[in-house]
């Protein structure tokens, strides 16, 4: 396995008490394969992130445990130096804000380039020819001349196309990529999302996609993670979740999903908002807002319950729920 991250734990101090963002999270992610992290806002999805890119804020963030092995071996026990040697090498992160990501007095061939120069040794002209070909691969037209541009001279898409080939830059086996397309408009999402999809197959990287959105992941996830509240209450193949959801809250996102299909068919919204990490709801935390919910679920914890050798979910009732009528109605059952 690629990276396995197993029952990790992260708190962070904030005024209002201890804010417990990651509650015994595990999931693996495979060569060639890609995983989507799927939650709302304050879920934990980007702090897990975090904490396997070694990027949490700390202070006041603390992984409390949990490990993080990367093809076998624990990133949160290895010392520091070789914890930086096999990140550096291995992993590379792709996220939401290219702007603010891309340092913007620098032109994007430079900062490209630099990757080349300070990884690799390469020298300054070659590092030059290099960038130039990353951004042919990422498909930025007149290359050879853009190389020369500087950040805010592109559109939004083209530079999340350069955020993508600076992961890129370095081969690295996985890329956590974070909301990459979040900032987008619709038509240039879907490009952006394709191209990711298809750089990773050709390079035979691990791909963590981190989104809130359901409807980007369906073309481009094998398996999907569900997050909620710092902890994951589902986890599925991508095209069993999407045809039968275990749990309550997948099934609410599952229908709050605008279909073509589905015109004039009114939208659920699940109700209310998540809780917050300072004061998670005792028993099941979706409990509040669950139409399902029953006394069992105000007290019990659920664990993630085993569903299929390749499911999970953490509903008391996840029977009933995969049961339950399809989301799309009988036919897709
Ligand atoms: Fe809803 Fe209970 Fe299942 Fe939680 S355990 S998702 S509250 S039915
Ligand atoms: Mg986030």
């Amino acid at each position: 396995m690629l990276l396995e991250v197993s029952d990790l734990h992260v708190e962070f101090r904030t005024r209002d008490g201890v804010a417990h963002a990651v509650n015994g999270v595990s999931y693996a992610v495979d060569a060639g394969q890609t995983l989507a992290v799927l939650g709302e806002s304050g879920s934990g999805k980007s702090v897990t992130a975090q904490a396997i890119m070694g990027i949490l804020d700390m202070p006041p963030g603390r992984i409390t445990g949990g490990r993080v092995l990367f093809r076998g071996r624990d990133l949160l026990t290895l010392k520091e130096e070789e914890r930086r040697r096999i990140r550096g090498a291995g992993l590379a992160m792709i996220f939401q804000d290219a702007l603010s990501a891309l340092n913007p007095v620098m032109t994007v061939g430079d900062q490209l380039g630099e990757m080349f120069v300070v990884h690799r040794g390469a020298s300054r002209r070659a590092a030059r020819a290099r960038a130039v070909e990353l951004m042919e691969r990422v498909r930025i037209p007149a290359a050879a001349q853009r190389v020369r541009d500087y950040p805010h001279q592109f559109s939004g898409g083209m530079r999340q196309r350069i955020m993508i080939a600076m992961a890129l830059a370095l081969e690295p086996d996985l890329i956590i990529a974070d909301e990459p397309t979040t900032a987008l408009d619709v038509t240039v999402q879907a490009q952006v999302m394709d191209l990711l999809a298809e750089l990773r197959r050709e390079y035979d990287m691990g791909l963590i996609l981190i989104t809130h959105d359901l409807g980007v992941v369906a073309d481009v996830a094998d398996k999907i993670a569900v997050m909620y509240a710092g902890r994951i209450v589902e986890q599925a193949p991508v095209h069993e979740l999407y045809r039968r959801p275990a749990h309550p809250y997948t099934r609410g996102l599952l229908e709050s999903i605008p279909r073509l299909d589905h015109k004039g068919r009114e939208l659920y919204a699940i109700k209310g908002l998540p809780p917050s990490l300072t004061r998670i709801p005792p028993g099941c935390a979706f409990h509040p807002r669950c139409p399902m919910a029953r006394e069992v679920c105000r007290t019990d914890v659920p664990p993630l319950y085993e569903v299929s050798p390749t499911r999970g979910s953490a509903c008391h009732f996840w029977r009933e729920c995969l049961d339950g009528h399809a989301v799309d109605g009988p036919d897709r059952a």
